[in-house]
């Protein structure tokens, strides 16, 4: 009783009269006796209340938490009290006994003990809220006070108390901040809170009380965070970004209800980190480093003088009409320029009579200069600390606003009339045309011409003309016999971290007899097979008509004729669809063709990629096909094993005619060929009207970082970069210069990376500009829809939103290579402004203020990186 003594003993000094206070702490032995007790207090309270019908179901309950108790983890109430100790002392007792008050109603004995299993009591009078500790071997139990009596009990190692006010008013405000409080630890500790408990409370209000001391205060439309403050675990934020039904506000209106609604009228917490935070010296330094890196950026890449909105203003809403003659050649005129390979790279002169050269670009000297130097930045040991910090700063960011905005980015996506994930425009951004096709398509594909089409003659093998009937004869198959497993072009356990194996897969059943015949389009039957398969996939994509492709074919360079020879097949076979655009691939084979004595040396590689894309450019008429074909060709791509070691490349390389020896060349030494060349091709068609091709290499999926440092400085943007993990110099560059990189996690599971260790879902979180692509669907997919298996995936094991995915599919668009006009039709006719005005909820499905988060944030860093002199255009990079 000494306790019970000492209490009121306070609450008389204080004078806090007002408040009658019970406390009681006890110590039960068993169980038994610990029922008994709660029984007859609820006994005596349902007496007094004359309400006495749940008795029984209240004793069960007792017996059944109780039982949990034991030995069971502590419960976390003691962040809210501690919050309402530290705060204003108007009425902090009235306010939590509200709460427990509240609690009782509900007939919830877990909760209204649940506070003084910390060992922690409050006195009601003790100034400003100090919490007083209960010493240990203090008498256990009780005090029944003015009828309220609670039943508290206490195992033998923990003591409780409990104070009650009987007659306080419920206070809605500062209960709900209670159990706001409360949120954050029990999800951490994985205690179950008792749902009837928190509902109620959270739809009053959701803010913290005024007194909170809380890092961030919600107020309807303005948050103000402390920078520094990194109080929220991502595992918690994650695990909301889509029920998120612990969140502030959520009101459960009718469907119809929030479709009234407009969504950009959503209101929502926008984070104000203000960059308080003046760089130290050394900090400005690096900033200064980094502006330089991007400046280079800048001063390589290459850029349309007129951006395509300036050029084409759309002022049509409905949809772009199907282009009726896709192969249509329509003759356009020879102009006089001249050009010549020097030194690898081509050079343009206006006509042979002037030997002024236009379209300069950088020499291979400067090019391999900036690459030291962007090399030796991105080894600095502060450099590499100051980019972490932003890095993971970037990430908890963006944890803070899924924190604060999750509900409200689902409930915008709730009201955008009609759009969902599945009619939102994606792009697979990253997929090599002789996979395009699944697994059992290609099947279906082979048993169908072997029953439909059994004489064709397709391959010339030594000495002898087969047939189709006889090849598969030859190789001891029958169509019948013929499944997938056969098949065997499926990726496994064997081919991780083994490109030459993975490669082998594209020979069905391990013949690349039925490689040539049905995957490649140079061979006896002049590619009809992989025409009409094409065809089939073509149709495919139509149907699901929300889904687009930009298929990698390949230019190997063995031989100049080989783009006549693809144009052809292109046009012969009719292969368009206003939902596939192309890019060329060029893979990384010089060291093959040296061996096998097809070239002398690197220059006749590079003379075969890029001399007939001058002559058709300069007179369109010397190469038709191939003209109508490079306006649907938007990229140029660089392919091949990232891994195989290479020799880091000096300023002083041999010339790519002294590259006669037998090693393949390294990556940034490709890089740089194939960029210096359509460089000056670009500005050559840029200057004459006709389309450009972007330089959109693999890069990062394995082997240095060097590959990545080299296509930071040239590349439009890039497939996979999963080594951007591994650089933080880079990674934060790629942020801040908003390089698209469409990675393919499934793809790298089967290669190089497992799945749950991909950077994938790090990179969004942080706001690189990440899209998802399938790479090799026929030896990774198994549905129809690779790419929705893709997302579904990632969805799946990384826990995306809707809202993330929808944001990811129009990153693809942005990515992409399509048309203005088509960009302007699937995202929003203002697409090309940066943020929220350029974002139209109404095609990406994409809230305002996910947009105009992401926007902010990145703004923001550019300031801090240029020290607050960041020029930012408001139109995108295109
Ligand atoms: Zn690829």
């Amino acid at each position: 009783m000494d306790a019970y003594a000492l209490h009121l003993a306070m609450a008389a000094l204080v004078g806090a009269s007002f408040v009658a206070v019970s406390a009681y702490y006890m110590h039960r032995k068993t169980l038994t006796q610990l029922l008994d007790f709660a029984r007859a207090l609820e006994r005596k309270r349902d007496r007094e209340r004359g309400a006495g019908d749940e008795e029984a179901d209240y004793g069960q309950q007792v017996v059944k938490k109780g039982a949990q108790r034991r030995g069971g983890p502590v419960y976390r109430r003691k962040a809210a009290y501690y919050k309402r100790g530290g705060g204003s002392a108007s009425l902090p007792e009235m306010a939590l006994v509200g709460a427990e008050v509240d609690g009782e109603a509900e007939g919830d004995v877990e909760e209204l003990a649940g506070p003084m299993m910390n060992g922690q009591f409050f006195a009601p009078g003790a100034g400003a809220g100090e919490g007083m500790l209960i010493p240990p071997g203090l008498p256990r139990l009780h005090t029944v006070h003015e009828g309220n009596k609670q039943p508290t009990r206490a195992t033998p190692t923990k003591r409780s108390g409990h104070f009650i006010k009987p007659t306080s008013p419920k206070s809605p405000v500062a209960s709900a901040s209670a159990f706001e409080s409360l949120e954050g630890s029990d999800e951490e500790d994985s205690l179950a809170i008792d749902a009837k408990l928190d509902t109620s409370y959270l739809h009053a209000n959701g803010n913290f009380g005024p007194d909170s001391n809380s890092l961030f205060q919600n107020m309807p439309t303005d948050i103000t965070a402390n920078a520094e403050a990194k109080p929220l675990s991502s595992s918690i934020i994650r695990s909301h970004s889509v029920s998120g039904d612990l969140h502030g506000v959520q009101p459960d209106p009718v469907a119809a209800d929030i479709l009234r609604k407009e969504p950009e009228q959503e209101r929502f917490a926008r984070l104000k980190i203000s960059p308080t935070e003046t760089p130290s010296v050394d900090e400005a330094e690096v900033y200064k480093i980094l502006q330089n890196c991007l400046e280079l950026r800048k001063s390589y890449i290459f850029r349309e003088k007129v951006e395509p909105w300036e050029k084409e203003v759309i002022t049509d809403p409905s949809t772009p009409k199907p282009n009726a003659e896709p192969f249509a050649y329509v003759e356009e005129q020879k102009t006089d320029h001249i050009f010549e390979m020097v030194d690898g790279v081509v050079h343009v002169y206006p006509n042979k009579d002037s030997k002024e050269r236009l379209f300069p670009v950088a020499d291979a000297t400067t090019f391999f200069t900036d690459l030291h130097h962007i090399l030796r930045v991105t080894a600095a040991g502060n450099i590499r600390t100051l980019c972490h910090q932003r890095l993971v700063l970037l990430e908890q960011k963006f944890n803070l606003h899924l924190m604060l905005n999750a509900d409200k980015e689902f409930l915008a996506q709730k009201s955008a009339p009609h759009r969902d994930f599945y009619n939102v425009r994606k792009v697979d951004t990253h997929v090599h045309h002789s996979a395009c096709m699944n697994q059992k398509h290609l099947l279906r594909f082979i048993k169908s011409k072997l029953r439909k089409e059994p004489d064709e003659v397709v391959i010339f093998r030594d000495g002898t003309y087969l047939t189709l009937k006889e090849v598969f004869e030859s190789l001891d198959l029958s169509g019948y016999d013929l499944n997938v497993d056969l098949l065997d072009v499926h990726a496994d356990k064997s081919t991780f971290h083994r490109f030459d194996k993975f490669n082998l897969k594209y020979n069905p059943c391990g013949q690349s007899r039925l490689r040539e015949i049905f995957l490649k389009q140079d061979n006896l039957i002049q590619g009809r097979f992989l025409g009409e398969l094409t065809k089939q996939v073509f149709s495919d994509l139509a149907a699901s008509k929300y889904q687009m492709a930009e298929y990698r074919i390949s230019i190997y360079g063995r031989k100049q004729s080989e783009w006549d020879q693809l144009a052809s097949w292109i046009v012969n076979n009719d292969l368009y669809s206003e939902n596939v655009v192309w890019l060329i691939q060029i893979p990384r084979l010089y060291n093959v063709y040296k061996e096998m004595g097809i070239v002398t040396s690197f220059q006749n590689i590079l003379d075969n990629i890029f001399l007939p894309l001058f002559e058709v450019t300069v007179n369109p008429d010397s190469h038709p096909q191939l003209h109508v074909f490079l306006k649907q060709v938007v990229g140029l791509d660089l392919v091949d094993d990232e891994s195989k070691p290479e020799r880091r490349p000096t300023k002083h390389m041999p010339t790519p005619a002294q590259w006669t020896n037998v090693f393949n060349p390294a990556f940034s030494y490709y890089v740089y060929y194939c960029y210096a060349n359509l460089y000056t091709l670009n500005k050559l068609r840029e200057s004459k009207g006709m389309t450009t091709i972007k330089f959109r290499p693999h890069s990062g999926e394995a082997g240095d970082i060097d590959h990545l440092a080299a296509t930071f400085l040239v590349a439009h943007n890039i497939a996979h970069g999963i080594n951007l993990r591994k650089s933080p110099v880079l990674q934060y560059l790629y942020y801040l210069a908003q390089i698209g990189l469409a990675m393919s996690p499934l793809s790298n599971n089967s290669l190089f990376l497992d799945y749950h260790r991909n950077p994938f879902p790090m990179f969004f979180l942080r706001g690189l500009n990440v899209s998802l692509s399938t790479d090799d669907p026929l030896q990774i997919h198994l549905t129809k829809e690779p790419l929705v298996e893709e997302y579904s995936i990632a969805a799946s094991v990384w826990k995306l939103s809707s809202c993330d995915l929808c944001e990811i599919a129009r990153n693809s668009v942005y990515q992409s290579g399509f048309s203005h006009a088509l960009k302007s039709h699937w995202i929003g006719k203002m697409y090309y402004k940066r943020g929220p005005d350029g974002n139209d909820i109404h095609r990406t499905n994409v809230p305002h203020i996910r947009v105009e988060f992401r926007y902010t944030i990145w703004r923001e860093e550019m300031q801090i990186v240029y020290l607050g002199k960041a020029n930012i255009c408001e139109e995108i990079d295109n």
